[in-house]
C-alpha cells in the first residue's frame, strides 16, 4: 500500500518550524508540491531550509510569506498559488501561537492575537481553499476527492488548560469549524478532518522539554512515555490527505501517546 499525493498541490501554513515543517516534508515525500508558508521576515531562512530539505530529497515546492490572520494576505496567497501551480488540492491549517496568561490578567491583545491566528486564520484559509476546490471540481487524475482540509487542533480541543484560556478556546472552536465544514461540503466530496497533537517537541513548548526536570514532569502525562516528533503528525497528515483515507471526514484524530487517556488515573485515580 502506497501513500501517493502525486500531481497534488498542498498549502501548509506555519511550515517554517515544528509540526508544519514535519507535515510539509511528509507531503512532499508522498509527491505533493508544497507551499511552505510562514508569517514573518524573521523566519524566511527557516522556511528556505525546510524547502531545501524537500528539494534535496527530490520534492517540489516554494516558500510563501503570509500572515494567515490577515484576509488580504490569505486571498493573495491562494491566488498566487493557483496562478503558479494551477490549483490547490490540500490545505493543512497548521499555523498557531500561544500567548499565555492567568485569565484575570489576560489582555485583549493576547486574546485577539491567539484567536486571530489559531481560529480566524484557519477560517480564512479554509474559505479560500474550498472556493478553489469548488472552482476546479473533481479531477480523478489528482484525487477521488474534490479537496482535503486538515486542521491542526490539539489535545486542548477537549482538555481544559488553566492559564491558556485563549489557546484552549481556539482549539475547542476548531472542532466545530471542522465538523461544520465536513457537513456543509461533504456532498461536494470535500473531506475535512482535524489532527489533535499531544506534546510534540517544537519551539512552541520548549519550556516543557528543554530541561530533564521539565521533560520528566511532561512524561508523567504521557502513557507511551515519550515526547512526540513532528514526523508523528506528518505521517498521519499524508495518509489523511491521500485517497486511502477517502471515507474519513468530519473527525478529530488524537496523536498524543495516550495523553487523552488521562495518565493521572493510571493508578486508580
Ligand atoms: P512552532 O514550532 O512555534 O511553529 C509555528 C509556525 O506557525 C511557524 O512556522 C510560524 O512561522 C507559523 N505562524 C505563526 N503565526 C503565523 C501567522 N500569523 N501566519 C502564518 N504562520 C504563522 O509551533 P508548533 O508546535 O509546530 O505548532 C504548530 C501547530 O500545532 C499549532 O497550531 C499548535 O497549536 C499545534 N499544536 C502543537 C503542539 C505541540 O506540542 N507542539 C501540540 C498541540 C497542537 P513564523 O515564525 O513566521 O510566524
Amino acid at each position: 500500500m502506497e501513500i501517493s499525493l502525486r500531481n497534488q498541490v498542498a498549502v501548509v501554513t506555519g511550515a517554517s518550524s515544528g509540526i508544519g515543517s514535519g507535515i510539509a516534508k511528509s507531503l512532499a515525500s508522498a509527491g505533493a508540491t508544497v507551499i511552505v508558508n510562514h508569517s514573518s521576515e524573521r523566519s524566511t531562512d527557516e522556511a528556505k531550509a525546510v524547502l531545501k530539505e524537500i528539494t534535496d530529497a527530490g520534492g517540489k515546492g516554494i516558500t510563501y510569506q503570509c500572515d494567515v490572520s490577515k484576509e488580504d494576505q490569505v486571498i493573495k496567497m491562494f491566488q498566487d498559488t493557483v496562478s503558479q501551480f494551477g490549483t490547490v488540492d490540500i490545505l493543512i491549517n497548521n499555523a498557531g501561537i500561544q500567548k499565555d496568561a492567568k485569565f484575570t490578567e489576560m489582555t485583549i491583545d493576547q486574546w485577539n492575537a491567539v484567536i486571530g491566528v489559531n481560529l480566524t486564520g484557519q477560517f480564512l484559509c479554509a474559505r479560500e481553499a474550498i472556493k478553489e476546490f469548488l472552482r476546479r471540481g473533481i479531477d480523478p487524475s489528482r484525487s477521488i476527492a474534490c479537496g482535503k482540509i486538515i486542521h491542526i487542533s490539539s489535545v486542548h480541543e477537549i482538555i481544559p488548560w488553566a492559564g491558556h484560556a485563549n489557546y484552549a478556546s481556539s482549539k475547542g472552536a476548531i472542532r466545530m469549524l471542522m465538523q461544520t465544514l465536513a457537513q456543509e461540503y461533504g456532498a461536494d466530496k470535500i473531506r475535512v478532518n482535524s489532527i489533535c497533537p499531544g506534546a510534540i517537541q517544537t519551539p512552541i513548548n520548549k519550556d516543557a522539554w528543554s530541561t530533564p526536570e521539565a521533560l520528566n514532569s511532561l512524561l508523567n502525562l504521557i502513557p507511551y512515555n515519550r515526547i512526540g516528533q513532528p514526523q508523528d503528525i506528518g505521517n498521519l497528515a499524508a495518509f489523511l490527505a491521500s485517497d486511502l483515507a477517502d471515507y474519513i471526514t468530519g473527525t478529530s484524530i488524537f496523536v498524543d501517546g495516550g495523553m487523552t487517556t488521562f495518565e493521572s488515573f493510571s493508578t486508580g485515580g
